[in-house]
C-alpha cells in the first residue's frame, strides 16, 4: 500500500492521508482519476509512520482527527490498511472515507475507526445539503456511520 499524500486541513482540524489506487469500475465524474493508480506514492513502512508521526506532532493543537482517504482505502492490501489505521488510532479518531457500504467492510477494519463515510459519488444524486458530523457529502446517497470505538 502507497500513501499517496498528506495533508492538513484546518476547516476540519483533521490529517488527511490519502492512499494511492482505486479499483473500477470507478464512479461517473470522479473528481480524482489522479488517484487511481497504485503505482504512485510511497510505501507505508517504518519511515513513513514516522514522517506521519511528525506531521501529527508538529500541529498537535490543530488536529483533532486522522482522515484516512483515497483513492479507495478498502481497494488496498488489507493487512497494510489495518495496519495503518490501528497505528493512526494511537494518536487520534480515525476517519475512514469509502465508498463501498458499511456491511462490505471487514470488522477487522471497522474496530479501528471512529467514523467511517460510506457510498459512492453519484452525479446523478448531487446536493448541497448533506452535511452529517460537520462534514459535507457531495450525494444524497453518502452518509457517515458513528461507529463505538
Ligand atoms: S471511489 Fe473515490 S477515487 Fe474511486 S472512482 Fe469513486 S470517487 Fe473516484
Amino acid at each position: 500500500m502507497n500513501i499517496l499524500a498528506t495533508e492538513y486541513s484546518l476547516r476540519h482540524k483533521a490529517l488527511e492521508l490519502y492512499v494511492a489506487g482505486c479499483k473500477g469500475p470507478h464512479c461517473p465524474g470522479c473528481h480524482n482519476p489522479e488517484t487511481w493508480s497504485f503505482d504512485q506514492g510511497v510505501p507505508f513502512d517504518t519511515v513513513t509512520k514516522r514522517e506521519i508521526e511528525t506531521k501529527i506532532k508538529d500541529f498537535a493543537h490543530m488536529i483533532d482527527n486522522i482522515w484516512v482517504l483515497g483513492g479507495e482505502p478498502i481497494d488496498q492490501d488489507r493487512k497494510a490498511l489495518e495496519e495503518l489505521l490501528s497505528f493512526l488510532r494511537g494518536f487520534r479518531p480515525v476517519w475512514l472515507f469509502t465508498r463501498y457500504e458499511l456491511s462490505e467492510v471487514s470488522e477487522n477494519i471497522l474496530c479501528h475507526c471512529s467514523y467511517v463515510k460510506t457510498g459512492r459519488y453519484n452525479e446523478d444524486k448531487l446536493v448541497d445539503d448533506n452535511v452529517q458530523h460537520g462534514v459535507k457529502l457531495a450525494s444524497s446517497n453518502q452518509k457517515i456511520h458513528r461507529l463505538n470505538n
